[in-house]
């Protein structure tokens, strides 16, 4: 019995140590303590406590001593690790060193520090900023339609194009001193969320200058010259710049661009000057085809040795004015509906100076890391925003239309059917906004959150794709008829174009999110992976030797961690105090997550090794965990941030749910998919010991969420603030603003009249042909309604025929009244210079 005790204490004690990340001489104590006792009341065989006693002297020994634990253990393990670790070139680790870690580092560490969450302080606009938004953001939205841009122009208008360069917009985040407005990456990211609730010409044109492009480089790794030069050109809009990455044959692996440039010496500004003859095949290229400056990525070699002795120098950045001998770009591409400027540009043997390389010759071949350290804070900002503008147009107007369309005698809002997509639209919006919010706080801390970013690209472009699909079926025909009336069309043609770009999504979900979080984001991988590349063989093993103890104590504090918290249901975690209650769970459970995630990290890469790089669907999925654990922060940051609006908990709680269920659903994939049947079996007793607390987030929460949207209260407009609401006159958002208002006003009428119908009092049934205005009428007749209560109920009938109208067209779609268009002419075929090279 004695015994018996003594093993379960062993087991309890062993578990405690595990879970509080006990050192070593911690662990040596206690199994000495526990041999102790087995020793001094004969708990064990003697025979066998020697032997237990023997093994821990020796392991003791073994482990504790530096110098003999790297001799018997790390050495092996490094030499090991050395041969599985995958092959790595210089461009993948550039990629996955590129920017820093900051609350993805927390959520991989199996216990996040909620209090540094809850610390970042909420971002906020300065006066100006705000000036800015009020009044030039709103003037320019102002100034087009989506439909004068995709119809009329295909492309944005003249004096628009103007206004956008006058006021600044292409240099939002130029710094000040050099003309620019030096606006925060909150601001950026404001301007493009009310930019795209308006018109994606617009807010893609605005975008791309202030984007990953000529600016930000420059900004960055540009000499003082060059700075001093382009930057208040680019502030002031008298150069257009774009950047030119893609290759026909390098898109996703853009790394692999076959474009080039020879160092040699060559002619430029009457002197033999050194720099680089380069030839290139891009496409895809945003602004290309109006662009001034064009921003060119291509791999330089030195055949010659003429800067050094290296041969193939790598990826460099330079800036070549599109007025250069040799530069070609002109045509279009004609990406879906979103008519902004896109094409190709090429050139073949064009010779540029040393100095129009992007920081100067110091910089050659350094362009691979700096588009990825620029891309770690960039992406986070502008497509991340654009999908929240699509996000809350389609809130705002879509929940308006659900209200005042009525099918069946009901505002088609109302059945449960509809009220599905509604509920996951305004979920949705939610959290796309609270991510969106963190990532640009990381940003103005001056974070290069280059996993984060990712998340935020990914994710809260799909979700945009998600809420614009859902918008498009409830609106059922009237999103599908185009015209200046149609108010979600442009959104959904606009959105795979986000999902496209920086990075496709697929790419971005199965490679990017997990292969450099884990690797980021772990405390210990880098650390260990870095190690193996020291060339002294003795400060490798020191550094390997601390890392891989570290890890080893880490994953056993996660498997720990993992499988107690799911014993206990999480209720015993530490919660930062002061947080709203209703929101202590999602704390507990998402530092159960956590803890899941490393763990299961740990063991996948202990197992697959390099092979998890080709496991895609795993990856994937581990990846979902950490964004979706990402977004669940932002969320209950929002929360707080805003001060607990009891009114708006429904949606919280419903991206809660809905997140904490998909990541569940994800750490399950994981699990059933893991190629060793055996291991499988244990991770799922491990993280699932009681099985699976999340269920899908109930229908009655989802018919609260659907209510906010489908009138006007605080929460709907906190949710959709920041949009272009456009002139009330307008055909679109206005228009289903003022519909809405006259149907709230128009309802309680009706409902009086119907009363008055049912008790005899009016006459409902109206001849073939009437309309309500004959109810109307025999209503006020009757007593029932006053003129003005009769004149608001014509008055809504009157705007909702307007809102659920569809533009038409005469026959020939009102193509002869348009200008041709570039392209319907037959193109001619663009050459490519890597044909003329073969030819020659
Ligand atoms: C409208 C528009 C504007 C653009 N603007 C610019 C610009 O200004 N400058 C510029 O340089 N480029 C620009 N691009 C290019 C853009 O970055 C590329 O389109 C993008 O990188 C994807 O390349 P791709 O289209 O060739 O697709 P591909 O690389 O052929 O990819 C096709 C699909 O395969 C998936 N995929 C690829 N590899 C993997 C993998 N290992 N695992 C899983 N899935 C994978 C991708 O996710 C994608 O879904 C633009 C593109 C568009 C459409």
């Amino acid at each position: 019995m004695l015994t018996l005790l003594w093993l379960v204490a062993v087991f309890i004690g062993a578990v405690a140590l595990a879970y509080v990340n006990a050192s070593a001489v911690v662990w040596t104590g206690a199994v000495a303590v526990a041999l102790g006792v087995a020793w001094g009341a004969s708990l064990l065989v003697p025979w066998l406590t020697l032997a237990l006693t023997l093994a821990f002297v020796v392991l003791a020994i073994a482990l504790n001593v530096p110098a003999l634990r790297r001799k018997l253990i790390s050495e092996g393990v490094l030499a090991g690790f050395r041969k599985v670790l995958p092959p790595m070139s210089q461009t993948e680790r550039e990629a996955i060193e590129a920017g820093t870690v900051w609350w993805d580092g927390e959520l991989f560490s199996g216990k996040p520090d909620w209090r540094k969450l809850l610390d970042v302080a909420q971002p906020a606009l300065t006066a100006e900023e705000q000036s800015f938004l009020d009044n030039e953001v709103e003037e320019l939205c102002g100034m087009t339609t989506e439909w004068e841009t995709t119809q009329v122009y295909r492309d944005l208008p003249p004096r628009v194009w103007q206004f956008i360069k006058d006021k600044g917009f292409l240099g939002l985040g130029i710094p000040r001193e050099y003309g620019g407005k030096g606006f925060s990456a909150y601001a950026h990211s404001r301007v493009m969320i009310k930019l795209s609730t308006h018109s994606t010409a617009v807010s893609v044109s605005v975008m791309v200058p202030n984007s990953l492009g000529p600016g930000e480089l420059l900004a960055h790794y540009g000499t003082d010259e060059q700075k001093r030069h382009y930057l208040p050109r680019l502030a002031r809009g008298l150069e257009l710049p774009c950047f030119a990455l893609t290759n026909p044959n390098a898109g996703s692996d853009a790394a692999s661009i076959p474009d080039y440039g020879i160092v040699c010496w060559g002619e430029h500004g009457g002197k033999n000057v050194l720099g680089l003859r380069v030839t290139w095949d891009k496409r895809y290229i945003t602004l290309g085809p109006i662009a001034t400056l064009l921003g060119l990525a291509f791999r330089v070699y030195d055949p010659d040795h003429l800067v050094g002795a290296k041969e193939d120098i790598g990826i460099t950045c330079a800036l070549i004015p599109t007025s250069h001998p040799g530069v070609d770009v002109g045509r279009r591409h004609m990406p879906l509906a979103a008519v902004f400027q896109n094409g190709p540009t090429w050139g073949k043997d064009v010779f540029i100076p040393m100095d129009w390389v992007i920081g100067g010759q110091p910089m050659l071949g350094r362009g691979w890391r700096m588009l990825m350290e620029c891309l770690a804070a960039g992406r986070g900002i502008s497509l991340p925003s654009s999908s929240i503008g699509m996000a809350k147009l389609t809130a705002r107007a879509v929940g308006g239309y659900a209200r005042v369309r009525q099918q069946f005698k009901t505002p088609i809002g109302k059945f449960e059917g509809i009220e599905e997509p509604l509920t996951r639209i305004g979920g949705n919006l939610y959290m796309m906004e609270a991510a969106g919010a963190l990532t640009a706080a990381a940003v103005d801390l001056g974070e290069k959150p280059a996993v984060l970013s990712g998340i935020a690209k990914l994710h809260l472009t799909e979700r945009a794709r998600q809420v614009v699909n859902d918008g498009m079926d409830i609106v059922g025909g009237k999103g599908i008829c185009m015209g200046p009336s149609n108010f979600i069309g442009a959104a959904y043609m606009g959105a795979p174009v986000a999902i496209t770009v920086e990075g496709a999504n697929i790419l971005t979900r199965s490679l990017i999110v997990y292969g450099q979080g884990a690797i980021r984001c772990h405390p210990y991988v880098l650390k260990e992976m870095s190690a193996t590349r020291e060339h002294d063989h003795g400060v490798a093993l020191v550094k390997f030797d601390e890392a891989l103890f570290g890890h080893l104590r880490f994953t056993l504090a996660n498997l720990a961690r993992t499988w107690v918290m799911g014993l206990t249901g999480s209720h015993f975690v530490g919660v930062p105090a002061g947080v709203a209650p209703e929101t202590r769970r999602y704390y507990q459970q998402l530092t159960r997550f956590s803890a899941a995630l490393a763990f299961l990290s740990d063991v996948s890469m202990g197992v697959l090794g390099g092979a998890l790089k080709r496991k895609e669907k795993l990856s994937a999925r581990l990846g979902d965990i950490l964004s979706l654990m990402y977004l669940c922060s932002a969320t209950l940051k929002r929360y707080e941030a805003e001060g607990r609006q009891q009114a708006d908990a429904p949606l919280m709680h419903w991206a809660m749910w809905d997140a904490m269920f998909k990541a569940q659903t994800a750490l399950e994939g994981v699990i059933s998919n893991f190629p060793n049947r055996f291991i499988a079996f244990a991770l799922r007793g491990l993280v699932f010991p009681l099985g699976r607390p999340y269920v899908e987030p109930a229908d009655s929460l989802g018919h609260k969420v659907a209510r906010l949207l489908l009138e006007p209260s605080a929460t709907r407009d906190r949710l959709t603030a920041g949009m272009y609401m456009g002139s009330p006159n307008d055909e679109r958002v206005g228009l289903i603003e003022r519909a809405l208002a006259a149907t709230l006003l128009s309802e309680p009428v009706e409902a009086k009249i119907k009363a008055a119908a049912k008790a005899g009092r009016v006459d409902a049934k109206l001849p073939p042909g009437a309309g309500i205005e004959v109810l109307v009428t025999r209503a006020h007749a009757a007593g029932v309604i006053t003129m003005a209560e009769g004149e608001a109920v014509l008055a809504a009938r009157d705007l909702t025929a307007r809102v659920i109208r569809v533009d038409d067209f005469a026959q020939d779609l009102g193509a002869s009244e348009h200008k041709p268009v570039a392209g319907t002419t037959p193109p001619a075929a663009t050459p490519s210079p890597y044909k003329h090279k073969a030819a020659a």
